[in-house]
């Protein structure tokens, strides 16, 4: 079974509903570790780099609003990196189908999601769906020295007045 790492965002719908230690109450039961955890207040850019794939498609508008907090008083996320052992599939497993009616009732989204009106899924959770997106999301929302662990190679950057530990490209 490979190690592996996941990205976890609790949205601010998640956020609202107060289930930040319940949605990690349920994660601990993987026996996974954290390796990274933070608040993040949500730019538009930022979203727009997570959700880059959906681009287009008619709830975009929407899960842009969404996840930068508009539809909610908190405008605050909860990221959080997980790894060891199938790390992925076990958190998405835990997270539940896309759709909250779908998922089953015992996952976080089948207990706590919701579909608006307008027809976005809320749904409480983010989780990262491959080794490859893993990567990717973890590099766009943490840099190097927020993790307990070296998970990609780094390099040093020079800047104008100071270097920085970031991401090799
Ligand atoms: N989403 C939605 N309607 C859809 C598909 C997705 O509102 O028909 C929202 C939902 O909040 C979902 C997010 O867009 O979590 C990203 O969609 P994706 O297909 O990547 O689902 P996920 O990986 O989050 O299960
Ligand atoms: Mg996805």
């Amino acid at each position: 079974m490979p190690n592996t790492k996941t990205l976890v965002i609790i949205k601010p719908d998640g956020i609202s509903k107060l289930l930040i230690g319940n949605i990690i109450s349920r994660f601990t039961e993987t026996r996974l570790e954290i390796i990274g955890c933070k608040m993040v207040r949500v730019s538009k850019e930022l979203a727009e780099k997570h959700y880059a794939e959906h681009k287009g498609k008619p709830f975009y508008n929407d899960l842009i609003d969404f996840i930068t907090g508009k539809l909610h008083q908190h405008r605050e996320v909860m990221a959080l990196v997980y790894s060891g052992l199938n790390a992925i599939e076990k958190i998405r497993a835990i997270c539940g189908a896309t759709n909250p009616e779908k998922a089953e009732p015992d996952t976080i989204r089948g207990q706590f999601g919701r579909i608006l009106e307008s027809g976005l899924m809320e749904n409480v959770v983010h989780a990262s769906d491959s080794v490859e997106s893993a990567e990717k999301e973890i590099k766009l929302w943490f840099e190097p020295d927020e993790l307990i662990q070296e998970i990609y190679p780094t390099e040093e950057k020079v800047f104008k007045n100071h270097k920085k530990i970031v991401w090799k490209e």
